[in-house]
């Protein structure tokens, strides 16, 4: 967030917290009628709070979110659009309390929000824009959140527009609504978070805070992940002033699903607690629910969603184009990028030398490095624009990733030596390195690593087996974790070598898997390394793995979906029966949604990168979502294409060239290699929401 909404939040949220705690909320739902403290809507007007003039949508939305933080029981969001609407349109007169009737109307509006405390109702009834301002209100109605709706006769009205003008003037209002009660929503998902967290770490159960056990922490760490995506999305679709019907649906519909799973979750870690009217997640659980319905079955709004996506004709967004992206689309559409794909298939080696090198003497793989190592010194956002596009052409970058992350690692925690005999040469794509942690016994827990490393004179003599050592078979140099002192607690006895493969004693087996990637198990008998390629302290090989776990995330997370995507589109399109059913369009609308969040994620990720941060948690998210995202959308693509969807690549007639059924396979080791969804959902638990540390 820039100063400015950070200073604009604290003035809201400092507002709201004096004027509106949840005793306050609680008095207002007996009031009658309900759910409106017209004492509090008085502070809010010497605010400034109702009419925001001037203000712009993202100003709106930070007030909104905090609004939804404390549930606060006035109107904010139906009289800010409904003003909005008003001064565009250039009504008489300004109505102290106007509202919005959401769904079109037939003389009627059905259960207006706010509609039991407005003096002015705005519907779109026909063709007619109308403004009612006569007391033609009905008695409020008890309700779910206990909020003040009621239905209002129409009768007497002034009309603002008429034809495709009203039907145009309302739908942007409808739209300014999806975005600010996204971000409403999203407030009350922090919160109900933050609830559920500060519960779990006060209540015990078999003598430990229930917030160390796992079942808790993960379901709390994936809400968390989906507020803060939706929180993401909606300030991405606030950023003009007049939303893009997508970017507004999607926000609405990721803040809907989030805030919902979050207030849902945080009233079950309450256990019965959670059921009582006397603690506040109730009030957070019934608005959750509530909120969103005024618009109609959230359903209806996917399909919507998908409606809209098909009128566009399928064009999923583009990122922001510069220059620099433009150079790295020229060079992958000259580099024989499909050719070297092909070659990966049939291998199962996802690196392609002749690729890999034209890349690199192009200077893209040393892109995002400083002059002094011969790179281009490009910021985080280029980088992570780099690897957008790596992954949109489905390029076979694996090596690359490794050798990458291993130089980073030598840069910061390796000597001199190292630094200048290995990294200039991975920077050139002449030699790569594979990553040599996972033993048969120790995986997820990678600091039980068992391989032996004895010292003997200026040399080590290394002898154990490693897992999935994946380009073992390509690459020059193992990045190995050994152990090399069993007498003292696992992380402490662990030390790290840089060894070359053409050692002696080390041998390579493949290892084929479901998604016909080449991984490898590697052997070490009686290696011989000298004490030069050591890297890091002996015995300090835990904070040189904790400098490489870092880099070990890419910068983008979302690439593969948005390939996959594209690739059911552009086969799709040619098969017109299939993008007209509604069980096609709400699959694809629902993937659009975690597309977009998973954007936003990474790039907020690049964005921490760049000012110099280390974002552990926010990468953790990224990958969390990105990959769960993935596994999601394959599946029910998947499934889009019925009987043909089994076809693999290769069989006539097979759906995209078999690429959704190979995404099936291939999306499953995505939640599994560098940090499984478990192991994420730990660390956003652990370190992002400060939970006790599980028994694990
Ligand atoms: C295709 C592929 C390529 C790979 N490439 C490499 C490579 O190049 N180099 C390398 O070193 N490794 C590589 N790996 C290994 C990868 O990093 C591990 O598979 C991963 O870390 C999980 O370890 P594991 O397979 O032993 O599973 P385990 O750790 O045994 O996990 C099994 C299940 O238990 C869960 N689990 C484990 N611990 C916990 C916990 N504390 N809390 C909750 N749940 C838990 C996991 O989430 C998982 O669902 C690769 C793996 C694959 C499949």
């Amino acid at each position: 967030m820039s100063a400015h909404a950070d200073e604009l939040r604290d003035v809201f949220r400092g507002f709201f917290a004096r004027e509106s705690p949840p005793a306050r909320v609680r008095a207002a739902e007996d009031a009658q009628p309900p759910g409106f403290d017209s004492a509090l809507w008085a502070r809010a007007g010497e605010l400034g709070l109702p009419a925001m003039d001037g203000a712009t949508l993202a100003e709106l939305a930070v007030a909104a979110r905090e609004y939804g933080r404390a549930v606060a029981p006035i109107p904010l969001v139906e009289t800010l659009v409904a003003s909005r609407l008003l001064t565009r349109v250039g009504a008489d007169g300004a109505p102290a309390l106007p509202t919005v009737a959401l769904q079109p109307a037939a003389g009627v509006a059905h259960l207006v929000p706010a509609g039991a405390v407005a003096d002015a109702v705005v519907a779109l009834d026909g063709h007619e824009l109308v403004v009612a301002t006569d007391g033609a209100v009905a008695t409020a109605v008890p309700n779910l959140a206990r909020a003040p709706l009621a239905t209002w006769s129409l009768t007497s009205r002034t009309v603002l527009a008429r034809g495709a003008d009203a039907a145009a003037q309302h739908a942007r209002a409808v739209d300014e609504w999806r975005v600010l009660t996204g971000a409403a929503l999203v407030g009350l998902g922090q919160r109900a978070v933050e609830i559920g967290v500060d519960y779990a770490k006060a209540r015990h159960q078999f003598g430990v805070p229930i917030g160390s056990f796992q079942a808790i922490q993960h379901r709390l760490a994936d809400v968390a992940t989906a507020v803060d995506a939706a929180d993401l999305l909606v300030a991405h679709a606030a950023t003009t002033d007049r939303p893009d019907p997508e970017l507004a649906a999607a926000a609405f519909l990721a803040a809907t699903r989030g805030a919902r799973d979050a207030a849902a979750a945080s009233l079950h870690v309450h256990g019965g607690y959670g059921f009582m009217l006397e603690y506040d997640i109730q009030l957070y659980f019934r608005r959750a629910a509530a909120w969103p319905l005024a618009l109609g079955d959230p359903a209806d709004e996917l399909a919507r969603l998908g409606d809209l996506l098909a009128d566009a004709g399928w064009a999923l967004p583009e990122p922001p184009p510069s220059a620099f992206r433009a150079e790295v689309r020229a060079v992958l559409a000259d580099a024989g990028t499909d050719e070297a794909i092909a070659r990966a298939d049939t291998t199962g080696t996802v690196h392609d030398w002749a690729f890999h090198r034209r890349l690199a003497g192009q200077g893209l793989v040393a892109a995002g490095w400083e002059p002094e190592w011969g790179g281009q010194g490009r910021d985080d956002r280029e980088v992570l624009a780099l690897w957008e596009e790596l992954e949109r052409a489905g390029a076979p970058t694996d090596g690359w990733g490794t050798s990458e992350l291993v130089a980073r690692t030598l840069a910061v925690a390796g000597t001199d030596e190292q630094r200048h005999r290995i990294v200039p040469r991975v920077l050139s794509g002449e030699i790569l390195i594979c990553l040599g942690y996972s033993e048969p016994d120790s995986g997820s827990d990678v600091a039980a690593a068992a391989t032996r490393a004895e010292r003997d004179g200026d040399q080590w003599v290394i002898n154990g087996q490693k897992m999935f050592t994946t380009l073992a078979h390509e690459a020059s140099y193992v990045f190995l974790l050994t152990r090399t002192n069993p007498d003292v607690a696992k992380h402490r006895g662990l030390t790290l070598f840089l060894v070359p493969m053409d050692t002696p004693g080390i041998e390579v087996t493949p290892i084929l898997t479901l998604s016909g990637e080449r991984t490898n198990i590697t052997y070490y008998t009686d290696v011989r390394v000298a004490d030069e390629w050591r890297v890091g302290a002996v015995d300090g090989g835990w904070d040189v793995m904790r400098v490489a776990l870092a880099f070990e995330r890419r910068p983008t997370m979302v690439g593969e979906l948005d390939r996959l995507l594209r690739q059911y589109l552009e086969w799709a399109r040619r098969r017109p029966g299939l993008l007209v059913q509604a069980p096609v369009r709400t699959r694809l609308a629902s993937a659009f949604v975690d597309l977009e969040a998973g954007r936003r994620l990474s790039e907020r990720m690049a964005a921490l990168t760049a000012a110099g941060e280390l974002p552990i948690v926010e990468g953790s998210m990224a990958k969390l979502w990105s990959s769960e995202a993935l596994v999601r959308a394959a599946a029910s693509l998947l499934d889009t294409l019925g009987v043909d969807g089994v076809l693999s690549a290769g069989a006539p007639d097979a759906p995209a060239g078999g690429a959704v059924e190979l995404m099936h396979r291939h999306s499953q080791v995505t939640t599994i290699r560098a940090g499984t969804s478990e192991i994420q959902r730990t660390i956003i638990a652990e370190r992002g929401l400060g939970l006790p540390r599980s028994g694990r």
